[in-house]
């Protein structure tokens, strides 16, 4: 059996803004191996570093996801949306393509039992490097779009939560503020 701990709704390391990376060594390395290893046993499809305690600009992904037809433009060459993840994102920014925003449904590793409704650009141009230190540029849509707005979020010290309406914040209001007295990271378990 495998656990892990992630930081909880409340933890201020989850409200800092996340540092650059600007060494791309073994420690950035064993880091990222740290967060793959989070996600699957927590059994998310995103995490970013501070959910881990490092506020620095880490974001894993991997949408796990049946194989399908959906595509992504990865440095200029349209491929499979699967032979991009599990996806490493050092130091992400990202632009809209368009006006188009989406609502959708969202919940957080940090924030279990929680979930609402979050506007997201549809289509977005992304700039990362890998855990090389290689600058590379993609545009994605639809729930890569999403994840990722989310864990850029999460990069500037900004929750979900924070952006969902005030009714869904009502209704979630009595477990938010359980999390916050609890104070305690959440721990995942998988056999
Ligand atoms: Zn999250």
């Amino acid at each position: 059996m495998s656990s892990v701990q992630i930081h909880a709704y409340g933890s201020p390391t989850l409200r800092k803004k996340a540092v650059p990376i600007k060494q791309f060594d073994k420690r950035l390395q064993e880091q990222v191996d740290r967060m793959l290893q989070a996600m699957y046993i927590a059994n998310g499809i995103g995490l970013a570093a501070p959910q881990m305690g490092e506020t620095r600009q880490v974001v894993v992904i991997d949408l796990q996801m049946e194989p399908n037809s959906e595509t992504v433009t990865l440095d200029g060459k349209l491929i499979p949306l699967q032979l991009v993840q599990p996806l490493v994102l050092i130091n992400p920014s990202f632009d809209p393509l368009n006006d188009i925003l989406m609502l959708g449904e969202e919940g957080c590793l940090s924030i279990p039992n929680v979930h609402g409704h979050v506007n997201r650009h549809l289509k977005i141009f992304v700039k990362y490097q890998d855990i090389e230190g290689t600058p590379h540029e993609l545009t994605c849509e639809h729930l890569l779009a999403r994840c990722i707005q989310h864990e850029v979020d999460h990069l500037n010290g900004i929750l979900f939560v924070d952006r969902i309406s005030k009714t869904e914040r009502k209704e979630n209001a009595a477990i938010l503020k359980a999390l916050k007295a609890r104070g305690s990271p959440v721990e995942y378990e998988t056999t």
